[in-house]
């Protein structure tokens, strides 16, 4: 009986913001696996920022989706059927082929995750792309020491959480912002950092000043816009932007800083970076994330939305201020 597999394709392009209308839902006959290929079923899959992106057309660091085509992104299945010896039936498998319930490829475009050590979820997370993306940001890009006072945009979401957290273990003193007083009450009370605010409840810089008077020693920055202009002020001396997203613009373009020329007197770094340049420091991400996820020291949150028929509703969502995900959006798919 071949395998029947429910996809999400995209349908037309976004103008802003994007809407429902953008993706449309298709069924297809999924092909038995040939020598050294495997049949997947999807378990969960990621949304994800870039994901917008991918949306318009024209050139990036990623292609853009192809209108009338399934759409691609991090997901973790069980293999169901496999013509390879190294992955039987049964293992779990990280994959690019989100967005879609079931799936053939072959064996060497996969990798095996230890469902042992996390769940599958947390491998779309915190010891996935978002925690790695954390880790690289703060200690490779912005090299940040035990001591520094950072502040982390973002930083009830997916990669905010992870970095707040890995700031925390190394010492160092943690700003956040967030778009609701649930996420910032999860940033205070969950989390630990020494400072939260909720940057849709006045002035940024206001906070900034109260969270850090003597100044910051690094912007992570997720989102661009009104905040990144704010930590440009709060910057100390010699202090270091790590540009991690923009996603306050990625809808529609959001003007630069008005204040840019401050990294000349207060000789500021600004370095963008993308995470995939930087897959060699998994292992080393990793060896650092397990542990501590064992000790306690390191969570994963994950909010979860349930079906394939959620996944568009889900992308729009971490899309929005202030709106659904704490931690990492996931949609499940099967158990
Ligand atoms: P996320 O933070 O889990 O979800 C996005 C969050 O962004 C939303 O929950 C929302 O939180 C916030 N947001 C939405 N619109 C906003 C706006 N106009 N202004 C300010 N905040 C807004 O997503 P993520 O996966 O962790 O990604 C976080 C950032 O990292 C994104 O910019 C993403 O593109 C970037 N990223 C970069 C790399 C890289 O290689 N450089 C890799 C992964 C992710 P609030 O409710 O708090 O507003």
């Amino acid at each position: 009986m071949p395998t029947q597999s429910r996809e999400i394709r995209l349908a037309s392009r976004p103008q802003g913001e994007p809407g429902l209308d953008n993706f449309v839902f298709a069924t297809v006959t999924v092909p038995d696996p040939k020598p050294g290929e495997v049949l997947v079923r999807n378990v969960c899959m990621s949304v994800d920022p870039y994901m917008r992106g991918r949306m318009n057309e024209g050139k990036s660091y990623v292609p853009s989706f192809e209108i009338g085509k399934a759409m691609e992104g991090g997901a973790v299945g069980r293999v169901i059927a496999s013509r390879d010896e190294k992955m039987p039936a049964g293992t779990f498998v990280q994959s690019i082929y989100g967005w879609r319930e079931a799936f053939v490829a072959p064996a060497s475009s996969l990798q095996i995750v230890d469902t042992s050590l996390a769940p599958p979820s947390a491998y779309l997370g915190i010891l996935g792309v978002t925690g790695l993306t954390a880790w690289v940001g703060l200690f490779r890009i912005a090299g940040l020491k035990g001591g520094e006072t950072v502040f982390i945009s973002g930083g009830a979401g997916a990669v905010g959480s992870a970095a707040c957290q890995l700031a925390k273990m190394h010492g160092c003193r943690v700003i956040a912002s967030a778009g609701s007083e649930d996420k910032v009450a999860y940033l205070r009370n969950q989390l630990k950092v020494d400072y939260a605010f909720n940057y849709r409840d006045g002035e940024p810089l206001d906070n900034l000043k109260k969270g850090a008077p003597a100044g910051l020693s690094v912007y992570f920055d997720n989102t661009g816009g009104p905040q990144l202009e704010a930590a440009l002020y709060a910057l100390a001396n010699y202090g270091r932007v790590v540009l991690c997203g923009g996603i306050a613009g990625y809808n529609r373009p959001v003007p630069g800083p008005r204040n840019l020329m401050l990294a000349i007197g207060k000789r500021l770094r600004l370095e963008g970076f993308i995470v995939s340049d930087h897959f060699k420091e998994l292992p080393a991400f990793l060896s650092e994330a397990v542990r501590a996820l064992k000790a306690g020291t390191l969570t994963s949150r994950e909010t979860f939305v349930e079906g394939l028929d959620a996944a568009p509703a889900a992308l729009l969502d971490i899309l929005r201020s202030g709106a659904g995900n704490i931690g990492k959006m996931v949609v499940k798919l099967s158990e």
